[in-house]
């Protein structure tokens, strides 16, 4: 077994394993404050203080797994989304920091455009988590927030996260706003971070990715714009007469899927937005304004 024995030993023996195998190397890091209990700071503080046998053998066996490519939110079970904890699976997408900027784009622009109203209802396709859904009904107590999945395992997640962090949801078992059409219900608000890696592209992505996250999370058909094309069609079956769209979009998608809203809805407002890394990640329309 790896020679150490005090907690800046473990820390650099796991940086150096981690970084060698080409995975992050702070994640050394997050699994001691896990095991132990402890923020950050506090561990940082306690560089020099001896690792139980226990914690070490946990320790080692899991810088293991990691460096074999098991994503670490799967050891430990969790991944935090703007500010929350949300428990995850391989049966869910591990949420993205891309996905917070999502949220808080969609937020500021249903404050501006619908302030006053009393409720807003919104649907999230793809629930996944629940990350979107979830954080959406928590921090404007103004939503309605229903949210659709195809998977009844994905929705058994995020119907957890959404109980244990208080947020009510409405979840519908079913293909894209297919539950929403079939019972005449209309929205003010669609919001969806869809599949959109390219078929090929799939090959590429890191094992951490592509052996341990749901596909059906991932793969957007050909060209990785399937189901966009697919909300053009639905979307306009839901959607009130004043309404906001928001996708998450891959990198390089952005006007793509900016053309489709702007044909599918004459006069929308419709914005390509980049993530803090300067990538187009989300695309937004106001549509009826
Ligand atoms: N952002 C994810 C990734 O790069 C993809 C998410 C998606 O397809 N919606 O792994």
């Amino acid at each position: 077994m790896a020679e150490f024995h005090k907690i800046f030993e473990a820390l650099k023996w796991a940086s150096s394993f981690l970084r060698e195998n080409g995975r992050d190397e702070n994640i050394g890091e997050m699994l001691l404050c896990h095991y132990l209990g402890m923020n950050r700071a506090k561990l940082l503080a306690e560089l020099r203080e001896d690792l139980d046998d226990q914690v070490k053998a946990k320790f080692v066996e899991d810088i293991d797994q990691v460096v074999s490519g098991v994503p670490v939110q799967h050891i430990i079970g969790y991944e935090e989304f703007y500010g929350r904890r949300f428990l995850v699976n391989e049966e869910v997408l591990i949420p993205r920091p891309e996905t917070e900027e999502l949220v808080q784009g969609l937020l500021a622009r249903i404050e501006r455009l619908f302030g006053a109203t009393k409720v807003i209802k919104v649907v999230d396709v793809g629930t996944g988590s629940g990350a979107i859904s979830v954080s959406l009904a928590l921090e404007n107590q103004q939503l309605d927030v229903m949210t659709v999945d195809i998977a009844k395992t994905s929705i058994d997640v995020a119907q957890e996260n959404a109980g244990q962090l208080g947020a009510k949801i409405r979840f519908f078992e079913g293909d894209l706003l297919g539950p929403l059409v079939a019972e005449g219900m209309k929205v003010d608000v669609v919001v969806s971070n869809p599949p959109y890696i390219p078929e090929e592209d799939i090959a590429t992505l890191s094992t951490v990715v592509k052996d341990h996250e749901p596909l059906r999370a991932l793969v957007g058909g050909r060209d990785g714009l399937d189901f966009y094309r697919r909300f053009m069609k639905e979307i306009p079956l839901v959607l009130n007469e004043k309404g906001i769209v928001a996708f998450e979009v891959g990198v390089g998608q952005g006007e793509a899927v900016a053309e489709m809203l702007s044909d599918s809805f004459l006069g929308a407002k419709v914005e390509v937005v980049n993530d803090i890394n300067g990538k187009d990640r989300m695309v937004f329309a106001e549509i009826g304004f």
